[in-house]
């Protein structure tokens, strides 16, 4: 008998930990390599930030069952996380106590992969040949073979730079010190460095208008504290969300309660603005859209950088990889998630198909399948590598079968216009029967639209 297949496993986040207890379940022997030295490392870093998805979407089901045999607490279904809880309830306790502690390496951070006796030119006998993965763990170079590979290792490590072009504005490396990417504890561990301070965020997602939600807050407590949103776009509502309409209520709340600081002037607000200059002035920083102090700028004390993540793809680039190139993840999956079409968190259940490279045996899964795209939830994820670890396994029943119904969030930018009847944004996608879940089962039921 052939040995157990070995899966090689990308990221101990919460996709990849899942995807190690998909691939246990199916009789395969996971690897988990992990950068930080614990498990959930990339979602430590946003530890203080309350989830918008209740604990009944962020449990993978596998995971659960593992968890189960230790006499796990499962936490309430309707309670919302922060980071921080959904490491020490579930993440943590999943790679520490369950029987995957023996498959996870915590500081353990890729750094190439290929095949074993194959360039990414060489074609015959490709598919056949084991990956070589290799990562450091701070003493030798070391390398582990595998049958598969599954990079989850997300991108929180890879935030997009201030640039309104995707490139780091003209001065954005002089300007670090003033520079913060991501979201920064402003509320708490970070406090120092932001109250009685003019502080811009830049960005117009989640990210930023939780942080711009927590500088109004601050500004309450430290009056001087004046928080300025910078953003791109010229319609500020676009960021308000679904509201009511949003099922992931704290998700809707958030928007909604973003909106009325803005509303009542507590958040002073700059449209349109497209940064190219990041220009130190003594203790301040100038934040300019144009070179020289006479174009439009803003002068600040600290700029907070949340323009999104993009992938890291330097350690997959001697595989045979293909991505749509604008969202940067696999192709099939680009009309699906477009955020130049459709914002809905709600993307169609999906999995291997959509996931598979040319690269045999090779997937992207979790937060890293997005690319560019900002509108991963968790629960996605779960279903990805479900789907993926069968078909490794050869179960292609089970790999085609969706077994997820995910929140339909009722917040696709393009289904609210009105002449939208065709789906999302009334757009033909090849392939795909469907944009988002509210498509899907309008679909099901001989409708039109998104629901
Ligand atoms: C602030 C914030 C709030 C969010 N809130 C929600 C929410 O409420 N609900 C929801 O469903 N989703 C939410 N998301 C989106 C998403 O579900 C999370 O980011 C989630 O953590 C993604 O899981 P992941 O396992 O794909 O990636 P990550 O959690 O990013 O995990 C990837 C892991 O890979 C490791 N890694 C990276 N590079 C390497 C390497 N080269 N070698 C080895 N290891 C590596 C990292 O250290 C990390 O531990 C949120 C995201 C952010 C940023």
């Amino acid at each position: 008998m052939r040995e157990a297949k070995t899966v090689a496993i990308i990221g101990a986040g919460p996709v990849g930990l899942a995807a190690a207890a998909h691939v246990l379940e199916q009789g395969l022997r996971p690897v988990v390599l992990e950068a930080g030295s614990s498990a959930g490392h990339a979602v430590r870093q946003w530890g203080h930030v309350q989830l918008f998805s209740p604990w009944q979407y962020n449990v993978d089901r596998a995971a659960a069952r593992l968890l189960a045999s230790t006499g796990w607490n499962s936490p309430a279904p309707d309670l919302y996380p922060t980071g921080a809880e959904l490491i020490e309830c579930y993440l943590e306790p999943l790679a520490t106590k369950t029987v995957l502690a023996a498959h996870v390496h915590t500081l353990s951070r890729v750094t190439a992969i290929s095949r074993v006796g194959f360039d990414k030119l060489k074609t015959e006998g490709r598919q056949a040949a084991m990956f070589e993965i290799r990562f450091q763990n701070g003493q030798a170079p070391k390398v582990v073979w595998a049958d598969a590979v599954i990079d989850a290792s997300g991108t929180w490590h890879s935030p997009n730079p201030a640039g309104a072009n995707g490139l780091r504005a003209i001065g954005e490396d002089q300007a670090a010190a003033k520079t913060a990417y991501g979201m920064p504890d402003v509320l708490g561990k970070d406090r120092a460095r932001y109250a009685g301070k003019i502080v811009a965020v830049l960005g117009g997602g989640h990210s930023a208008i939780g942080t711009l939600t927590d500088l109004a807050k601050l500004a309450e407590q430290v009056p001087e504290t004046r928080p300025v949103w910078l953003l791109r776009g010229r319609d500020p509502a676009k960021a308000f969300g679904g509201g009511a309409n949003d099922k992931l209520a704290a998700r809707g709340e958030l928007g909604a309660a973003f909106a009325a600081l803005v509303a009542a002037g507590l958040i002073a607000v700059e449209s349109d603005f497209r940064v190219s200059h990041l220009i130190p002035d003594g203790p301040r920083l100038i934040v300019g859209t144009a070179a020289g102090c006479c174009g439009r700028h803003v002068v600040v004390d600290e700029l907070i950088v949340a323009t999104g993540f993009r992938p890291d793809l330097d350690f997959v680039r001697e595989l045979r990889i293909q991505l749509d190139p604008a969202i940067e993840c696999p192709v099939a999956l680009a009309p699906l998630i477009d955020p130049n079409q459709h914002s809905c968190g709600t993307v169609r259940p999906h999995g291997a198909r959509e996931l598979a490279q040319q690269e045999h045996d090779f997937y992207f899964a979790g937060m890293k399948s997005y690319g560019r795209a900002p509108t991963f939830l968790m629960i996605t994820g779960y279903e990805q590598v479900r789907s993926i670890a069968a078909d490794i396994a050869g179960d292609r029943e089970a790999a085609e079968r969706t077994e997820l119904v995910l929140p339909e969030t009722g917040v696709c930018s393009r289904s609210m216009a009105p002449e939208a009847n065709q789906g999302c944004g009334g757009v033909v996608f090849s392939g795909v029967d469907a944009c988002c879940v509210g498509d899907a089962n309008a679909g099901r039921a001989d409708k039109t639209g998104c629901g």
